[in-house]
């Protein structure tokens, strides 16, 4: 018999194939479907188009929302003038997957740039209370195998993520020429030496010969726009940047403050039992309610573990790839059904999976008028789905306050707190849990590649890439977790892959006595019109409310968005690309 922990993660693949008698007319599901679209409505008519209601240039008075509050101990260090073969912009797990396979194929000279004071990423920003991952900890911890770690719960916490990827750095000898709080501010090809110049906040200046963008994909913390955010005068911190040393490590000193939070996504659903356990009183500013689905975790069965042979991660995640086995007689039902037999059956899937999501809510809260306020209408994975036994459950202490804005947002904050509907929120600290920029491959960096050209001004006009990857015109430099790859529940399957790849590439020039390998013009036209192909299917992006899944409800050019194909197609492209190099690449000898 299959053991728990040898079952997938199934969040979003619905048996919209099967007929039952129990199912409610279709006029139910129009109604719920036509509620949706009032509730998305609602939000953007209160919001500018896009992103403009966030910032993230946190300079200025707003820089102190940025700044690293757990890496004081950076060292003051002579600046960088040397070379170096491969260099990675950023230490998160793209950096530390992709390097792992450098090594295996003998590259040495591998220097991590890392704005933290360690390795680590999103796990070294995030350690607010509660923080862990929902993705099943033996599929989203990379390199298992390699290591010979396993994790010590189904969800691993935060702590846990980050302590291994430092034993990732350590089993890779990756600390060796690692620098740490330190910025890449620029890199620029150089034409006639070619490679790779990269300038850094600290005055470095290094050669290389490859350039891996590994600065993530949610990396830069983002704030609300609202009016008087400069003004509170309590203390003020993003959920990426906890001040232990105001909250105490065990929340201890908020026993007798006013907490208040901004925003209610994956971050916020995780801090806010905590925070609801330690503050005096707390205010949830919600926007937007996620929908919070039960958390099926627990601790790793030694016995499970002790059986592991090896390469057993590696056989995961190939089943994962290959995807659930769908039988004989249900692949030949959903053939036979039209396209909108099938769009419609999986939105009804997807709207009685919303409502179990309602239901559960109206058993847990108390108050009907809380519990009506935390039902989230849309569908599912409009935004990103969360899981929590306790979240729900923190809003019928008597000390938790759930300020509905009903779609609105806090828009005014003054030295008091923050204001809504005529009514003061008188606080000590106020927590942003805003989220962060999304997917600018950039982030504090100016990437210029031939002839000049920066990558955002190319960008400009719509994104262009091989796999995600490559752009031409920047000759060995890749990137990694960026638009038009393939998006999964589970990024780090993705970052494999592109892992794999990227040191692929690496190997086969080192091998050729082949200098520089750029992708040509057309490999990336037909990867454009590819992504293209894929994306526009349904009408979901335009249907779902606003969050950066869609853009915050912006119409987006067609190629601006992840690859819609399956990981699997995803892959195929991969290897076939990389089974005739010169179609797609052009490559100079030196
Ligand atoms: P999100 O971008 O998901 O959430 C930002 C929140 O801020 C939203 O609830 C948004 O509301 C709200 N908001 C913005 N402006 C206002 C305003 N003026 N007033 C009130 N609320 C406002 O950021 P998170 O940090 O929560 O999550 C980012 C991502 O990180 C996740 O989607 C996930 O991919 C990852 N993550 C994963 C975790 C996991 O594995 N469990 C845990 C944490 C993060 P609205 O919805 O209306 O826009």
């Amino acid at each position: 018999m299959a053991k728990k922990q040898d079952k997938p993660q199934n969040i979003f693949n619905f048996d919209y194939s099967r007929d039952s008698q129990d199912r409610p007319p279709q006029e139910y599901y129009d109604q719920i479907k036509e509620k949706f679209a009032e509730e998305r409505d609602l939000r953007l008519d209160y919001r500018p188009p896009g992103t403009d209601s966030y910032t993230s240039d946190l300079t200025g008075e707003l820089a102190k929302y940025a700044t690293d509050p757990y890496g004081q101990q950076v060292e003051e260090r002579e600046r960088l003038n040397d070379s170096v073969e491969v260099l990675f912009i950023g230490g998160g797990f793209s950096a530390l997957l992709t390097s792992a396979r450098l090594r295996e194929k003998g590259v040495e000279s591998i220097r991590i740039v890392e704005r933290g004071a360690d390795v680590g990423g999103t796990w070294y920003w995030n350690r607010y209370p509660g923080v862990a991952c929902d993705v099943v900890a033996y599929d989203y911890l990379p390199l298992l195998d390699e290591t010979g770690y396993v994790p010590s719960r189904h969800y691993a916490g935060g702590q846990e993520i980050y302590q291994y990827c430092k034993t990732i750095a350590e089993r890779f000898d990756l600390y060796d020429l690692a620098v740490f709080g330190t910025t890449v501010t620029s890199t620029v090809w150089d034409e006639e030496e070619e490679v790779w110049l990269v300038g850094t906040d600290r005055g470095d200046s290094i050669r290389a010969r490859f350039v891996v963008c590994a600065n993530g994909t949610l990396s830069k913390p983002k704030l609300a726009k609202i009016d008087g955010i400069e003004t509170f005068g309590g203390h003020s911190f993003h959920t990426s940047r906890w001040d232990y040393e105001y909250t105490g490590d065990n929340l201890q000193n908020l026993a007798d403050k006013r907490v208040g939070i901004i925003g209610t996504g994956a971050s916020a659903v995780q801090a806010i039992p905590e925070l609801a356990k330690a503050s005096k009183e707390l205010y949830v500013f919600q926007r937007t309610p996620s929908s919070i689905d039960v958390r099926d975790d627990w601790e790793t069965d030694p016995e499970w573990a002790a059986g592991l042979e090896s390469g057993w991660q590696a056989q995961r995640r190939a089943r994962a790839i290959e995807g659930p086995r769908v039988p004989d007689a249900v692949k030949a039902k959903r053939a036979a059904m039209s396209r909108e037999e099938k769009i419609q059956r999986q939105e009804n899937a997807n709207i009685d999976a919303m409502m179990r999501i309602h239901k559960r809510i109206d058993e847990v809260v108390q108050d009907p008028q809380t519990a009506e306020s935390l039902k989230p209408w849309y569908m599912l994975m409009c935004k990103r789905p969360c899981f929590h036994n306790e979240y729900l459950p923190s809003f019928n202490r008597p000390n938790v306050t759930l300020v509905d804005t009903k779609g609105e947002g806090i828009s005014q904050i003054n030295a008091a707190g923050p204001e809504f509907d005529g009514k003061q929120y008188e606080l000590d600290v106020l927590i942003y849990a805003t989220g962060f920029e999304v997917q600018q491959t950039g982030i504090y960096n100016q990437i210029i590649g031939e002839d000049g050209q920066d990558l955002n001004i190319k960008y400009s006009d719509g994104i262009r890439t091989l796999l995600g990857i490559h752009s031409h015109g920047y000759p060995n430099l890749f990137i990694m977790g960026g638009y038009q790859a393939f998006f999964a529940f589970n990024l780090t399957d993705v970052l494999n892959s592109q892992g794999e790849h990227i040191a692929e590439c690496i190997d086969f020039v080192r091998q050729n006595e082949i200098h520089s390998l750029d992708c040509t013009y057309d490999a990336e036209e037909r990867w454009v019109q590819e992504v293209i192909a894929h994306r526009g299917k349904t009408s979901r992006n335009r249907d779902c409310t606003p969050g950066y899944y869609n853009f915050e409800g912006a119409e987006n050019r067609r190629q601006d968005g992840n690859y819609n194909g399956t990981m699997k197609q995803y892959l195929d492209h991969m290897s076939e690309i990389r089974d005739k190099m010169s179609e797609h690449f052009a490559f100079t000898h030196r």
